[in-house]
């Protein structure tokens, strides 16, 4: 289980505050908290370089949430967590890897910065990270988050939000490209509401690198036998449960595709495919009298669409962690996924590794 998923399940089952609070015993869950603490950079609070993650809520691990709170306007003296602090726990951390590729691009490569984000990009990792950080900063209505999110698109909206963000900061320059300038104060104001060390600390080091490829199968699914990533079974069972209430049954056509040029040695494809990380399915919805295909799902056929069928989909759509194809600027009404290229490029590619080796 990764860091994060200790923190959003600790929410989930009520035991946050009960088992993240100043105390003597060793606990786990505090190993992994301490572990997020130090990928957002509280080392010096942690005296991570002399304790590292050894499980207790004691003085240091106090100090680093208190340190937290402080930097994102939360009043508390850090001694628990409460659900308002993991929350914003969690959304620093899910923005920490844009962060980082940013503060990396500045470094290395100061000069193509406005090559790599501009107008028209074909560098769509990088523009997504560069809206995802826009979105963070107050900048999602700009961006028309609620419709695209982080498509890696440069287009108008984002060139809106990044002049939104220069104006206030009264920096000059072009929208349509991201200059050293706006680079630079993007990653000065978002790293105040991390620890000192942010920039150092890469998930990668302590992240879970248990990988495997599993089968996955749930009372209203059928057809094909669904493989997936196992990070992406969490996402099938909220399908499941969508389908489940609409009253609809999911066909599955294709879930996990193996790379099929990769003999032997594993190759990164030109293309990410969430498929290819076992992040997507490919399927038919059956509902009570009929049977929705790909035509009978194009957006423009919408209002015509069987109250179950509409119901389903904008489940899925509501679903902050997964998206419909049908929605995609290129139509392709059959595909369910959680984006993870796009909002992750490098997470997509361990888990491509991982499920394309096992
Ligand atoms: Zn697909």
């Amino acid at each position: 289980m990764s860091c994060k998923n200790i923190l959003e399940k600790l929410i989930k089952n009520g035991k946050l505050t009960s088992t993240l609070s100043k105390s003597k015993t060793k606990k786990t869950e505090v190993e992994e908290f301490q572990k997020i603490l130090h990928q957002l950079g509280f080392d010096k609070e942690l005296k991570w370089a002399n304790y590292g993650a050894d499980g207790y809520y004691g003085g240091s691990c106090t100090k680093a949430v208190k340190a937290f709170c402080k930097k994102n306007d939360i009043e508390s003296d850090g001694s628990t967590v409460t659900k308002e602090i993991a929350k914003s726990i969690l959304l620093r951390y899910d923005i920490l890897d844009e962060l980082q590729d940013l503060h990396l691009d500045i470094k290395n490569n100061s000069k193509k910065l406005n090559q790599i984000y501009r107008r028209g990009s074909s560098h769509k990792g990088a523009v997504a990270s560069l809206q995802t950080l826009l979105n963070a900063l107050g900048y999602g209505r700009k961006l028309n988050w609620s419709k695209y999110k982080n498509d890696g698109a440069y287009g108008k909206s984002t060139a809106a939000a990044l002049k939104g963000f220069m104006d206030k900061h009264k920096l000059a320059g072009d929208s349509d490209e991201l200059n050293i300038q706006s680079a630079k104060e993007i990653c000065k104001i978002l790293g105040q509401k991390f620890g000192a060390n942010w920039h150092e600390n890469s998930k990668a080091d302590t992240a879970d690198v248990a990988n495997s490829l599993v089968d996955f199968s749930a009372s209203n699914f059928q057809g094909k036998k669904v493989k997936a990533d196992i990070n992406f079974i969490d996402s099938l069972t909220k399908i499941n449960q969508y389908a489940k209430l609409n009253k609809v049954k999911i066909h599955i056509t294709s879930s996990w595709r193996a790379n099929a040029k990769v003999a032997g040695a594993i190759v990164k494809p030109a293309k990410k495919s969430n498929h290819m990380a076992g992040h997507a399915i490919d399927m038919n919805i059956v509902f009570v009298g009929g049977w929705a295909n790909s035509k009978y799902l194009k957006r423009k056929n919408e209002a015509h669409w069987d109250s179950s069928v509409a119901g389903f989909i904008n489940a899925i759509r509501k679903d902050k962690d997964l998206r419909w194809g049908g929605d995609f600027r290129t139509q392709d009404p059959v595909h369910i996924d959680d984006g993870l290229n796009i909002k992750n490029p490098k997470e997509w590619e361990k888990r491509y590794l991982a499920t394309q080796q096992d």
